[in-house]
């Protein structure tokens, strides 16, 4: 028994997603990952006096995107604020977000359990740029591109109480967020960051424990650990008759450990007032609706459906509707041939296989094309083995399947005379088949089958050759 098991673990996340937009939020620098260092740079970007800011409408479009995708209500009239601080990474000295009135309120997200993890906001703001310490040299090195690139910035209620939930939180969100093309979140270069606030409050009771936060991880297993880390080391203090201050704390993933950063006295006073150089965002219904009208069905609403219309199983439905590209491939594959049960067996099995070293799944074969296989294998023009011959084959040349199956040669049947001589031969030759036949045939058709397919190339007719057998034994 650990002293955690007295607690209730209470945490709150803030999620940072960079936008999809070629530009940046307030100038006309390309927003791009990995460009020569301050190379997407101008004075608007870079805070040079008297530059002023123009916003990008795409991004505040995206930001809404987000919104939809959460159930939250997108505000009609929001506004943007100055969070003024120094910081080497802020040349202006201050990053535009907003505060009293944010783009998106209220929504959330339903987990597995039947939790809701309830929004407080999403907001827009700009990114800052990055610092990269080299510490052989004592110095640092400052890249200003990713500064002024547009983010949103969504706060949960304190409703997550477990690392493991924390993580389904957080996949859900990076799911809609990719599937709507509204963020790349790929974790590993920061374009999804999340700060945890953690706190903890004796079993049963209601009235919330002081919190930490720990800022900027970046990877689903930081957030894991550095959840339960943070849990314990509390559970720990406060068990000791110590007690938690509330503080910022660096969650150091090499070492396993967080460590104190700097406590809420020190805590900044960010002097936030409405940004003079930028007019309120005005958005109408008429706007909502039309951004709405661009979106595609949500993954978590296309798995319900895959299981309701379809009739799929569950595990079916989480895996192609694990990115739009195998969730679209799918439901055009059934268009041309509606069999989905079978067409997403071929894909989950024969088709993920051979892609799995991809970073970015694209199938080698046409939907039609692939459903023009599977249908053929139900249809029992073919077998599965010889499907899967065609299926090589089809990804090789390009040709359709039915125009190669004849090239191939796989559609030639078998005569029944054919099968007949065979099961002479077998019987001749293996006196104890035809004995144990006689006692037990269930026993060893299946044997006597197996011996047909192979020596048939698997083109004989199953059914025709189960009823040969009993005329021929
Ligand atoms: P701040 O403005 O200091 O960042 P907020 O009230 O906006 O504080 O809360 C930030 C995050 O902390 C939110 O996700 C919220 O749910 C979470 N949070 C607030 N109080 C607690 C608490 N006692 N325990 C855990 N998380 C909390
Ligand atoms: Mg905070
Ligand atoms: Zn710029």
């Amino acid at each position: 028994m650990s002293e955690l098991d007295n607690f209730d673990v209470v945490i709150g996340l803030e999620i940072h997603a960079e936008l999809k937009t070629k530009t940046k939020v307030f100038c006309s620098c390309k927003n791009e990952f990995g460009a020569l260092p301050n190379t997407n740079t101008c004075p608007v970007c870079t805070g040079m006096p008297g530059a002023l800011p123009v916003l990008n409408r795409h991004a505040v479009c995206l930001a809404i995107k987000a919104g939809l995708c959460f159930g939250c209500e997108i505000s009609p009239y929001s506004v943007f604020e100055r969070k003024n601080y120094f910081y080497p990474d802020l040349s202006k000295a201050y990053q535009i977000s907003q505060l009293v009135y944010p783009l998106c309120i209220g929504g959330g997200v339903t987990l597995d359990n039947g939790k809701k993890v309830r929004l407080n906001r999403i907001h827009l703001e700009e990114d800052a740029g990055k610092l990269t310490h080299i510490s052989h040299a004592g110095g640092t090195l400052v890249d200003y591109n990713r500064g002024g690139t547009p983010l949103i910035e969504m706060v949960t209620e304190p409703d997550i109480s477990s690392a493991e939930e924390a993580v389904e939180f957080l996949r859900r969100v990076r799911e809609a967020l990719v599937f709507e093309d509204i963020a790349n979140c790929k974790m590993e270069e920061g374009g999804m960051r999340c700060d945890v606030n953690l706190s903890l409050r004796p079993k049963g009771t209601t009235t919330f424990g002081t919190r930490t936060e720990m800022k900027n991880l970046n990877s689903f297993k930081s957030v894991e650990r550095a959840i339960n880390f943070e849990a314990r080391r509390q559970a720990e203090v406060i068990s000791n008759g110590g007690v938690i201050v509330q503080e910022t704390r660096k969650w150091d993933d090499d070492r396993g450990e967080s460590f104190a950063m700097r406590s809420k006295e020190q805590a900044q006073d960010y002097r936030y007032f409405p940004d003079p150089d930028l007019l309120p965002i005005e958005v109408t219904k008429e706007d909502v609706s039309n951004i709405k009208d661009e979106m595609v069905e949500l993954p978590a609403d296309r798995r319900t459906r895959y299981v309701e219309e379809f009739g799929l199983p569950q595990y079916d439905a989480n895996i192609l509707t694990s990115t739009k590209y195998i969730s679209t491939y799918f439901e055009k594959c059934v268009e041309f041939y509606n069999a989905p049960k079978k067409i997403s067996n071929w894909i989950m099995v024969d088709l993920l296989k051979l892609v799995k070293e991809q970073e970015e799944i694209v199938f080698p074969l046409s939907e039609q094309h692939l459903a023009q296989i599977v249908k053929m294998v139900e249809e029992k023009v073919i077998n599965k083995t010889v499907g899967l011959q065609l299926l090589d084959e089809v990804i090789k040349t390009h040709k359709s399947p039915e125009v190669l199956a004849k090239e191939m040669n796989l559609l030639v049947t078998i005569s029944d005379e054919q099968i007949i001589e065979l099961l002479n031969k077998l019987k001749n030759e293996n006196a104890k088949v035809a004995a144990d036949y006689k006692v037990a045939p269930d026993k060893v058709t299946g044997f006597i089958m197996g011996y047909v397919m192979k020596n048939t190339g698997g083109k004989a007719n199953s059914a025709k050759v189960r009823e040969l057998i009993s005329k021929v034994f």
